[in-house]
């Protein structure tokens, strides 16, 4: 760990190097909405909290959350419109149950027309792979040709993803998420899918001025994973810091 990410543990935003300084985002009002948020999720047992009971989606529903280690993100952002008025914004972090969207929710930083066009054909290519792979003997020839094949199309699948995600900041400046990045090894997987980032690219979409956030783990823990239900976390160090820092400039 180097000594920006070491420094950065708990803290609720990230460096920005352009500041040279740390933007926060304070976590306490966020936290006390996050009360309400989680007595709903109690009570109906489901994520699609816009939809009446009679219309909910089984897909939304929290119950498998709770098998160990299912556990997933949420997370709350309070910011004023341009009128002045308070507004929230939820996030779960990466896919819910296989839904990158669900009404209430604030949508994934990249365009999912786009991410779709690529990602399935891609999946498709590195399926057949697989299983052409398991077709074979294991001592065949062509085994260690066909692995290298599928390694190589996973890594430019995932770098072709990541390159649909373009951060924008308060000051309305625009910087790719590969840019945050060492070249060698591109950014985790996953980043970019947090609660953190999917709030504040949706409050600067809909030019909210964000005053509060807080993310919190919902659902079954366990020993290894280091969460535990109803409980806040800061935003990761190794996916979402590197990128905070730029996405909070100008507040
Ligand atoms: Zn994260
Ligand atoms: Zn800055």
């Amino acid at each position: 760990m180097n000594q920006t990410a070491a420094e950065g543990i708990g803290k609720n935003g990230g460096y920005c190097h352009r500041c040279r300084s740390w933007h926060i985002l304070p976590w306490k009002e966020a936290w006390q909405a996050c009360t309400d948020l989680m007595a709903d999720l109690h009570r109906h047992g489901r994520v699609d909290l816009m939809q009446p009971e009679e219309k909910a989606d089984s897909r939304c529903c929290t119950t498998p959350l709770f098998a160990a280690g299912a556990g997933k993100m949420l997370g709350l952002l309070l910011g004023r419109d341009t009128h002045g008025n308070e507004q929230r914004l939820l996030a779960f972090s990466g896919m819910y149950n296989g839904l990158w969207l669900i009404d209430g929710w604030v949508e994934p930083v990249f365009n999912l027309p786009d991410f779709l066009a690529l990602h399935g054909p891609a999946e498709k290519k590195i399926s057949t792979l697989g299983a052409q792979l398991a077709s074979l003997p294991p001592s065949a020839p062509e085994r260690n040709m066909l692995r290298k094949k599928r390694r190589e199309l996973s890594r430019q699948n995932m770098a072709a993803i990541h390159a649909l995600y373009t951060l924008r900041n308060f000051r309305g400046e625009e910087q790719s998420l590969t840019s945050f990045f060492s070249t060698t090894s591109g950014p985790p997987s996953g980043t970019g899918d947090c609660c953190a980032p999917k709030l504040l690219h949706q409050a600067q979409r809909l030019r909210l001025r964000p005053f509060s956030m807080a993310e919190f783990y919902w659902g079954g823990g366990n020993a290894s994973a280091r969460r535990a239900h109803g409980h806040r976390y800061a935003p990761c160090a190794s996916k979402c810091q590197p990128i905070l820092g730029f996405q909070l400039c100008g507040l």
